[in-house]
């Protein structure tokens, strides 16, 4: 008989189905187990072999814990709202409604195919009215605790997309979405106070158990820094330059003071001579993004104004100069130059003629800065201090007099929460000439996003909701007055921040989730999703649920106890899979050709978890033979045989290394594992038995669900492969039995003796001490002292 997975998998999976398998049920006397993936976005592509990574590797651990007798909830939804799909739409006239149903029903059959055993009953849609109804009304908690609030910033625009992006959204100066270079405008936005809650973010990591990568990076983005923020006086004006530095020990070094071309002190200190120059600075300036002004690499350049502040430190004169490096979101707008012990400020100085005086000492300014911590020179009564005491003592001293100040200062910035698109869910708030913004009564929720034929993007900063004059018209809920909706919508972030919670309660219309769900379900027990998103979803919705936490409606401090990531799968040719290169797999096509239980198996197979992989049809293949392999060795009769102790001992440390290998996401070498094993049983086939053959496939079935199905049913078992208990291994039988222990004597080695692999320390030593060739390097010295590496050696030193 012949492998043919097209003939058995959709068998199996209909099976499963109707036998509702994969529901999670509500306050189970079992223990509970929240595994959660990203849910996928359904663009028009359909599902990505990247998808297939994660969804597979996740539902192995799925399929185990159920097992192992958890009430496992592993559920499915879709994050459709966004740009992608409105593009979509853009360019093919398709209304942005009909792809999204279109794409989730390919996206559906495809995952259906692969027999993820997603639990569909609750499934999600965040475009769902009764759904959004939910985002909306957290938006309305936010705006109620006046963590929401609309401000006029310079945001990122998009000129291709005519949108605004979020900083997150620019990739490297350029539009995420499109490519294209973004540019400044000044626009009105909802923004959520995301800053208030920066420190719980960062310490309440210390409750979590995330990849320490992940852990560093969302601390990075928040950016906490101790410092001093420093006044320094405008020579006669009233007005003061406020800037905040880590580097306080350098304060007698600072010989010029830059500000950042959009801080209002501009308009009042620059002088007549200056003017045009200045002005004509600030006008190039403005064109740049924040990426291209901060870039490191970038040479850093400025004009003087023509006024002078006061050192607070030494009370000299210094210049004032504006400089686009310096940008307005950081440390007030303003920063002290030092060009002795800063690489750039160095090279600002030598450009500009600034004066370069060395105040820590360590260096060779003539060459170029010295930017390390050191000493202190030229620095007054704090000359010959360490650096560190150095910024304390100064700090303490402007703070005497009034210049000066502790400062906490953070990278994070409020999150722009509006978009001028179409494809989202309207902001729930009402404009009202004499009540001002107005939230939109809950009862009325949701505000349904209307069907409209144009929803092309209008160019002007607005949403093109804008454009719906009957829609935007309405009745002020507070005065009965005429009014006007808010038309901005709400960015792709919204839906997804707190879906994981209504996975729990799906149909509930009177709560996002029914609290007792809620607090039976949460925290999500482990979370896997992509390095990408760390700063972004993983963050944002860290925050929204700790405000939700704030309010009484979520259960715990934080949503997700675990975070693991998964590396990206490239195509064969080592590039980033597109359409345009025409290096696409698509997982279909693997699934007609060699199976779902192939390319789940493969994909696990194919590297390390977090790392990036290049796809390989000879690796497809040859994991294809190796399930061959399985369907061989047990298609077979099973006569009664008997397992040597062999194969038994080979067995029970499969089912060891599994159930380690999975909780530390190593899947790939629990299929090469699998790989040894299986050679190994059809080597030595007279000397496998039924029950190790039953034992296998119970271990397989995690990560080739229909081939283990398939067999089990075939040699006699009546029920499901998955209604089998986890198997057991046996301690004893997975023990290395003996090792080489190296006896070594003053550091040489001096002999090698067989022992038992858990040989403890006393025991080795006197064993060590009785052989013969040891003793006449010992005798009648003194022992100093043993050194014991267990399972290794044992080094008597004397
Ligand atoms: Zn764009
Ligand atoms: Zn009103």
């Amino acid at each position: 008989m012949h492998y043919s997975p097209q003939e058995i998998e959709k068998k199996w999976q209909e099976y499963w189905e109707k036998k509702n398998f994969y529901q999670a049920e509500d306050f189970s006397k079992k223990p509970k187990y929240y595994l959660l993936i990203e849910f996928p976005y359904p663009s028009g592509e359909g599902l990505h072999v990247g998808h297939v990574r994660s969804y597979s590797a996740l539902d192995a651990v799925a399929r185990k814990k159920r097992m192992e007798g958890f009430n496992v909830l592993y559920p499915i939804g879709w994050d459709a709202f966004g740009l992608p799909t409105e593009n979509y739409a853009i360019r093919t006239g398709i209304h942005p409604q009909v792809a999204t149903a279109k794409n989730i029903e390919t996206f559906k059959r495809q995952l259906k195919s692969l027999g993820l055993s997603f639990d569909w009953k609750r499934e999600i849609n965040t475009t769902d009215p009764k759904y959004y109804k939910w985002t909306q009304w957290i938006f309305l908690k936010f705006f109620e605790k006046g963590l929401a609030y609309q401000a006029e910033i310079p945001v990122n625009w998009c000129p291709s997309c005519k949108i605004g992006l979020a900083n997150e959204e620019v990739v490297s100066g350029a539009c995420e979405r499109c490519g294209a270079t973004v540019e400044k405008k000044v626009l009105k936005q909802w923004m959520l106070k995301i800053t208030a809650y920066a420190d719980r973010l960062i310490d309440d990591l210390g409750k979590v158990n995330y990849l320490e990568k992940i852990k560093a990076q969302q601390i990075n983005w928040i950016g906490k820094s101790y410092g001093t923020e420093i006044d320094f006086k405008v020579v006669d004006s009233k007005d003061t330059v406020k800037v905040f530095t880590t580097r306080a020990d350098t304060l007698f070094g600072v010989t010029a003071v830059a500000i950042s071309p959009e801080n209002p002190l501009v308009e009042k200190i620059i002088t007549k001579e200056n003017k045009e120059t200045v002005e004509k600075y600030i006008n190039e300036a403005k064109k740049k993004s924040d990426f291209e002004r901060e870039k490191l690499e970038k040479e850093k350049t400025g004009v003087f104004t023509g006024s002078y502040c006061i050192n607070p430190g030494n009370s000299e004169k210094i210049p004032i100069w504006v400089g686009d490096y310096v940008v307005p979101s950081y440390g007030g707008g303003a920063v002290m130059v030092v060009p002795a012990h800063d690489y750039r400020d160095y090279d600002f100085a030598k450009k500009y003629g600034l004066e370069i005086r060395e105040v820590i000492s360590g260096g060779d300014i003539s060459k170029d800065a010295f930017v390390d911590y050191g000493v202190l020179v030229n620095s007054g009564q704090f000359n010959g201090l360490s650096s560190k005491t150095a910024a304390e003592k100064i700090t303490d001293w402007l703070e005497k007099r009034e210049l000066g100040r502790k400062k906490i200062q953070y990278k994070l910035r409020d999150w722009v929460f509006s978009r001028q698109h179409y494809w989202g869910e309207p902001i729930p708030i009402i404009h009202c000439q004499k009540c001002g913004q107005v939230a939109v009564p809950e009862k009325d929720l949701p505000v349904e996003l209307p069907y409209i034929e144009r929803y092309q993007p209008t160019g002007t900063g607005e949403s093109p909701l804008a454009m719906i004059i009957d829609w935007v018209n309405t009745k002020c809920p507070k005065c009965s007055g005429l009014a006007k909706r808010e038309t901005d919508t709400m960015p792709n972030w919204a839906g997804s921040n707190w879906y994981y919670m209504r996975y729990i309660d799906p149909q509930n219309d009177k709560a996002l989730a029914d609290s007792k769900k809620l607090k039976y379900w949460l925290p999500v027990d482990w979370y896997n999703g992509g390095m990408e998103h760390t700063t972004l979803h993983l963050l944002y919705s860290r925050f929204v649920y700790k405000f939700l936490y704030d309010i009484g409606v979520a259960p715990t401090p934080e949503p997700y106890q675990r975070r693991t990531s998964h590396g990206i799968v490239l195509a064969e040719d080592g590039r980033k899979m597109s359409k345009s290169f025409g290096n696409v797999i698509n997982p279909d096509e693997i699934c007609q050709k060699y199976g779902a239980d192939t390319l789940r198996c493969y994909e696990m197979f194919m590297g390390p978890f977090g790392e990036t992989i290049s796809w390989s049809t000879q690796g497809v293949k040859g994991v294809r033979r190796f399930l061959e392999k399985v369907w061989r060795l047990v298609s077979e009769p099973t006569e009664n045989k008997k397992n040597s102790p062999e194969i038994l001992r080979a067995l029970h440390k499969l089912n060891k290394k599994i159930n380690e290998d999975l909780e530390a996401t190593k899947f790939n070498t629990i299929i090469a594992a699998f790989m040894e094993f299986v050679n190994l049983t059809l080597e030595k086939r007279q000397a496998v038995g039924k029950d190790t053959i039953e034992k296998m496939l119970i271990l397989l079935s995690p990560f080739a669900p229909h081939l283990a199905e398939e067999i089990w049913q075939k040699i006699g078992n009546k029920n499901s492969i998955f209604f089998e208990k986890w198997p057991k291994y046996d301690p004893k039988l997975v023990k290395e039995e003996t090792i080489t222990l190296i006896i070594q004597v003053n550091g040489r080695v001096r002999d090698k003796i067989e022992v038992e692999a858990d040989i403890s320390e006393k025991e080795a030593r006197e064993l060590a001490i009785s052989q013969e060739k040891v003793q006449k390097w010992i005798e009648g010295k003194e022992i100093k002292k043993v050194v014991f590496v267990p399972g290794k050696l044992i080094n008597i030193v004397f």
